[in-house]
């Protein structure tokens, strides 16, 4: 007995060669969850080179191995790193040097911040803030820029609303830029009172002011992916899907990336316009080790909130609105013909049911049926049920967004009345038709927290735990679906699957520890959940 026991003993010791591997770092005493086909767990793996070399149980992964560092996850839960499907990390980087007008409850509370940041700042020239939603307002009428131009008759304001597609500016603003009271904007509107602009100003009429944005120089740019990265590495994230950039942003991330300042992985849409498209047509796609270029990111529609979302029938809450088509037929065709010759993956945003049907209608014209090429469809919002089995026949990737459904909940309705609602913010069903969904926030119209995207994806309750129950609660994703939506799903979409979004043997150490195992929450235990630590290429970032 005692024989068979050394032998026995012999054999593992064998087996394991004690430390004979060497390792930069072994992660261990942790429930590991890889996200592999079967969501296989482990208790320890050991990384090289940024790689992972080998998974497996506590024992056999430090006895093996050498390694210069040790991380004891203290019995914590360890997934892939999260991925943002769908975001805006320039702009929310950006976005952190404006004038923050979120959880503002009145346009009069608005107007005071701008008033206290004007005085705090005044050697800044625009004053530009972002944030307010009438929606949240005891008087939810859009505001007018009647105050805006008393308070500020000389210095140009521009106060975009939460999701971008609705600003206020005031007279200032409109002289600078040129915007001439009596131009119409195509894909745009600019609301009137008596024939007189009232300020308020919607998409393409709001992209107009686009150059002033962009008007950021490289070094407060800088700035910004600095401060994006560091939040976003704080909650988790270990890439970003930026939906909409171009090519100066683009170049000047990848000379950061170059510099080893950003360490983020970056899958950077291009913003379809023609200079863009030009400098693509010529370099062609972008594939490095952190950064990935190859889709281009189109705008159908606007969004729900300010009414600028394309439905087939008229808005609930407006009478004859159908909202806003940002460009002809054509030209998206002429779009996906573009992107399917050069070897892009075309990802538009459509939020209506009109716009989703227009798009998966110009995508089956260019793919003809099934594919890999992966083009997405950015939000599916509101989906006529005819019209999802499109995206299995051509093999489109629906890429959404959890927390939109929990933030939209109180006053979606309104806007698409009870018949409409009941196939909006529908990510089960999509799910099922495709069999895998993208997930993201579209930070920074939401906050970053790939935490409050599993909660809003799985209980669809927000950051308040509301509504209780859960927001159309038959819509929600199994824990284990939330969080293949937030790292191999979303690998997949960006084509990146090969490298990350799974913790198997050769792919890059990118991951996680949460103190908390989330494929074991309930309601109440997930909102405390928090990251307690991120690396990226087997370097701790957080
Ligand atoms: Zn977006």
């Amino acid at each position: 007995m005692r024989l068979f026991h050394s032998y026995a003993l012999l054999a593992v010791f064998l087996a394991s060669c004690y430390h004979s591997q060497e390792a930069d770092l072994v992660i261990h005493n942790a429930i590991i969850h890889s996200m592999d086909e079967q969501n296989t767990t482990y208790q320890a793996m050991a990384i090289r080179d940024g790689r992972i070399v080998e998974l497996g149980p506590e024992r056999q992964i430090l006895n093996r191995y050498a390694s210069e560092r040790r991380y004891d996850a203290g019995g914590q839960a360890v997934f892939p790193g999260f991925i943002d499907g769908h975001c805006h990390f320039l702009g929310y980087g950006l976005n952190q040097l404006k004038i923050d007008l979120q959880g503002t409850r009145s346009w009069e509370e608005v107007l005071e911040r701008v008033v206290a940041f004007g005085a705090a700042h005044p050697q800044k020239n625009w004053l530009i803030g972002r944030g307010w939603d009438q929606n949240d307002w005891s008087m939810k009428d859009f505001p007018d820029n009647d105050r805006l131009n008393d308070l500020f008759p000389d210095r140009p304001v521009l106060l975009q609303r939460v999701d971008g597609h609705a600003a206020v500016v005031n007279h200032a603003a409109m002289e600078i830029v040129g915007l001439d009271p009596e131009a119409s904007v195509e894909g745009g509107l600019m609301v009137k009172r008596e024939g007189v602009p009232t300020g308020l100003l919607m998409d393409n009429a709001v992209t107009v002011f686009r150059s002033i944005f962009d008007q950021a120089d490289e070094a407060t740019k800088r700035e910004a992916l600095l401060e994006a990265q560091r939040n976003c590495f704080a909650v988790g994230l270990t890439m970003v899907c930026d939906a909409g950039l171009d090519v100066g942003s683009i170049e000047l991330i990848q000379a950061m990336q170059k510099e080893g300042l950003l360490k983020i992985r970056v899958y950077a849409m291009v913003t379809d316009s023609p200079e863009n498209l030009a400098h693509f047509a010529k370099i062609g796609p972008i594939e490095e080790e952190r950064l990935s270029v190859r889709s281009v990111k189109v705008y159908a529609d606007g969004a729900l909130g300010s009414r600028g979302a394309l439905l087939k029938a008229p808005y609930s809450d407006q009478k004859d609105h159908h909202g806003l088509q940002l460009a002809s037929r054509e030209h998206f065709l002429e779009v996906a013909q573009w992107c399917k010759g050069n070897g892009f993956q075309m990802n538009t945003h459509c939020i209506g049911d009109s716009a989703n049907a227009l798009l998966l209608g110009v995508y089956g014209e260019v793919l003809g049926g099934q594919n890999d090429l992966r083009w997405r469809i950015e939000h599916a919002q509101v989906l006529s049920p005819a019209d999802r089995p499109l995206f299995a026949q051509y093999s489109v990737v629906p890429s959404v967004q959890p927390t939109h459904a929990t933030s939209d909940g109180p006053w979606a309705e309104e806007r698409l009345g009870p018949d409409r609602i009941g196939s909006a913010y529908a990510y089960e069903d999509l799910r099922k038709t495709m069999g895998i969904v993208a997930l993201g926030t579209d930070f920074p119209v939401e906050g970053i927290d790939p935490l409050q995207t599993f909660r809003s994806a799985v209980f669809r309750t927000d950051g308040q735990g509301l509504p209780e129950g859960g927001y159309r609660p038959e819509n929600a994703l199994s824990a284990l679906d939330a969080l293949r939506g937030m790292t191999i799903w979303n690998a997949i979409a960006s084509f990146y699957e090969k490298e990350v979004g799974s913790l198997e043997v050769g792919k890059r150490a990118d991951l996680v520890v949460v103190d908390r195992d989330l494929l074991k929450v309930v309601p109440e235990t997930a909102r405390s959940a928090k990251v307690k630590a991120t690396f990226v290429n087997g370097e701790q970032v957080y």
